[in-house]
């Protein structure tokens, strides 16, 4: 086993809060009166050494020893976020990870810092906490920074040096002579979750629609068939060109709007989704065909 505890104590007296999980790489179980605590229960306040996760982490060397003590066949973790200053990137190249770095890489987010190489072969990046908050990507697909790419910040933890991962038996260690460096600022704009998207535009203005047919707000409808033409992902553009069409010619045989009108505004999206004229002319008059209009 190695010496877990000079290094929780070396890194506690560095401001990192750090405490014990279990074996299994998961946090300690909660003893019974903590299980059963209600919603008031105070976290950060509690005394037990192992309850609650990372809320047990901490920088008191009295504390860290009672904690290691209690858990010595477990792995160090730190706090990650504004308590220790640090937000880690995890990369897991069994699940894509190195791929998704050499893209991060490529496009400047991830500068050269302090990392570990974890005992699954693994890399943790160390960065420095920007001080306003910085979410975890963990548990939530498609809100990393790619796959096998997570974020561990506020709210998280990671497993430190030299732990020995549970299952491969080797030990996570620090790679020699690197300093934690700034999160480049895009790189935590990358890390926020990404704003809701802009309400759909008309790219055809003005287009006069109007309520008929059961349709109550053609303008609406209308540019949420546009939207989706203009916003398809390259390669399923022309069928979905194909199916506004459809859509906005149901909206002419309703009423609610004139066959000229959407062929406008149809032309208009295919162009901003660069389609030919040829394909946007094709996939019009396929749709209005389908629908039985002529276009
Ligand atoms: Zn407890
Ligand atoms: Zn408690």
């Amino acid at each position: 086993m190695p010496d877990l505890l000079a290094a929780a104590l070396d890194y506690a007296a560095r401001g990192w809060p750090v405490f014990m999980l279990a074996r299994s790489k998961r946090p300690v179980a909660n003893c019974p009166p903590c299980t059963d605590a209600g919603p008031d229960h105070d976290r950060d306040a509690c005394d037990c050494l192992t309850c609650h996760g990372f809320y047990a982490a901490t920088t008191d060397p009295d504390r860290v020893a009672a904690i290691v003590a209690a858990v010595p066949t477990g792995q160090l973790a730190l706090r990650t976020g504004a308590r220790s200053g640090a937000v880690v990137v995890d990369v897991d190249p069994a699940h894509g990870g190195r791929d998704t770095m050499n893209v991060l890489i490529g496009r400047g987010l991830l500068p050269p810092t302090a990392y570990v190489v974890t005992g699954s072969g693994g890399w943790h990046l160390y960065y420095r906490h920007p001080g306003d908050p910085v979410p975890c990507s963990q548990g939530k697909p498609g809100q990393g920074l790619g796959p096998g790419v997570d974020v561990k910040a506020d709210g998280g933890y990671v497993v430190l040096p030299p732990s020995l991962h549970p299952r491969t038996g080797r030990p996570y260690r620090w790679t020699p002579g690197r300093v934690m460096e700034e999160m480049p600022p895009a790189l935590v704009t990358e890390c926020r979750p990404t704003p809701p998207a802009p309400p759909p535009t008309t790219p055809h203005t003005p287009t006069s629609t109007r309520a008929a047919g059961g349709i109550s707000f053609p303008d609406r409808l209308l540019a949420a068939h546009l939207h989706a033409v203009t916003t398809a992902a390259e390669g399923t553009r022309r069928t979905t060109l194909y199916g506004a069409a459809r859509g906005v010619a149901r909206m002419v045989a309703a009423d609610a709007i004139s066959r000229d009108d959407a062929i406008a505004a149809l032309t208009t999206a295919g162009r901003a989704a660069e389609q030919t004229d040829r394909d946007i002319r094709a996939a019009i008059r396929g749709g209005f065909h389908a629908e039985g209009l002529a276009a």
